[in-house]
């Protein structure tokens, strides 16, 4: 039993991935306390909701650039080693229209859709696709082999992966981060050596962080039983600057996500009909494959969703800070790339977890 006593707040791909890596150290004593958990599916916890795919869009020599890097490897073993983790690989193409260039989702999605992106180096097999064969409508395309992942299956993994190593995990809401410090969260009865902040979305409203640059960018998507042959993502379409143009399969009977949007600043929770038609349309129109021509009718649907991703101003905030006497790492704010950054960030936050406990991980 480790003699620092650590309360991860979240139990989302954030506080998941930190808590995993803080648990292979035997100096530390890993309680995860959340207000929800894998299983869960609420407005208030964005990880269930994503596709998810690990589809880079931070820029170019940036940190977000290290931790999307970072994520990679880890990512690349599961796919070909775990297949227990939920996450398998996928051929991927990204479309990009030049018309798309000043849209919210073309800014969002600006590297990932470059010709030449520093992710090209990444993948073995990532090359521009040739003019020659590009569909209507797309000015330039690259292709390359990723991996999608299961959350569904991925999450209680991860979960599974904290328990073998020891750690515990329990309910718990906080009014005030310092909280999770107090006598009694901690399964040791005694108070918190150190709190690891991993709250999405809340850190916008929770005591003692309340940081107003997080605010959701609202993702709406079609999880359906048809298979896609690939993973798609376009800079953007003809509906909207903030709607979106994605497909992904998941693993192990996943079912397949039909994506979205990007609507920065809405807060709402239930799905929107006219939305959702439109985004089954523009799916089938650009992978016909899923319906073998049937047009959207062809569309065999589990579930509409709606998740809000954390995005922060300035990106992830990975920091450290006493608050109330308390050491605090942040990891939070992760925006659209909470998976596909997920490693990197841990890693990172876990680093700062190491220097404020003084004690050398051991992975
Ligand atoms: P969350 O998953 O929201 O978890 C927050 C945790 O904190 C929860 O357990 C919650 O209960 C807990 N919590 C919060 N406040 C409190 C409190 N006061 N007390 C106790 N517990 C609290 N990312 C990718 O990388 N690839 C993708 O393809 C992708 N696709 C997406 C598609 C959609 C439609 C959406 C919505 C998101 C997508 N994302 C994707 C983004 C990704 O889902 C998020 O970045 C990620 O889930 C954020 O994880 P998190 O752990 O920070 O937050």
């Amino acid at each position: 039993m480790g003699d620092k006593n650590i309360v991860v707040v979240g139990a989302g791909v954030a506080g998941l991935t930190t808590a995993f890596l803080l648990s292979k150290n035997p100096r530390y004593s890993i309680t995860i306390a959340a207000k929800h958990m894998p299983g869960d599916y609420d407005i208030e916890y964005a990880s269930p909701w994503a596709g998810a795919n690990y589809m880079p869009v931070s820029a170019k020599g940036t940190p977000a650039e290290e931790w999307d890097r970072n994520t990679w490897p880890p990512f690349f073993d599961l796919a070909k080693n775990h297949p227990e983790a939920g996450v398998h690989f996928q051929r991927t193409e990204i479309y990009n229209r030049k018309k798309d260039v000043s849209s919210a989702t073309a800014a969002w999605f600006a590297d990932l859709v470059s010709p030449n992106p520093w992710f090209s180096t990444l993948f073995d097999d990532f090359r521009e696709i040739p003019k020659t064969e590009l569909k209507e409508g797309i000015d330039n395309a690259t292709c390359f082999t990723s991996v999608c992942i299961n959350t569904a299956i991925y999450l209680p993994w991860l979960l599974s992966q904290c328990l073998k190593n020891g750690a515990i995990v329990k309910r718990a809401v906080f009014k005030h981060i310092a909280d999770a410090a107090a006598p009694g969260v901690h399964h040791s009865g005694r108070p918190a050596d150190l709190v690891v902040n991993c709250t999405g979305l809340s850190a916008s409203k929770l005591g003692g962080v309340e940081d107003k640059s997080v605010v959701p960018a609202r993702g709406q998507i079609v999880v359906v039983r048809n298979s896609a042959p690939a993973m798609y993502a376009t800079s953007g379409t003809d509906d909207g600057p903030d709607e979106a143009c994605y497909i992904m399969t998941r693993a192990a009977g996943g079912g397949t996500i039909l994506g979205g949007c990007y609507q920065k600043g809405n807060w709402e929770s239930q799905p929107d009909p006219s939305l959702a038609i439109r985004i089954m349309k523009r799916c089938v129109a650009i992978c016909p494959e899923l319906t073998g021509g049937k047009g959207i009718e062809g569309l065999d649907i589990i579930r509409h969703g709606v998740g809000l991703r954390p995005v922060r101003e300035g990106g992830t905030r990975i920091e450290k800070e006493k608050i109330n006497g308390v050491w605090t790492v942040h990891n939070y704010g992760a925006g659209g790339a909470g998976y596909q950054s997920s490693y990197g960030c841990s890693q990172a936050a876990v680093k700062l977890v190491d220097e404020a406990m003084g004690a050398k991980a051991k992975m």
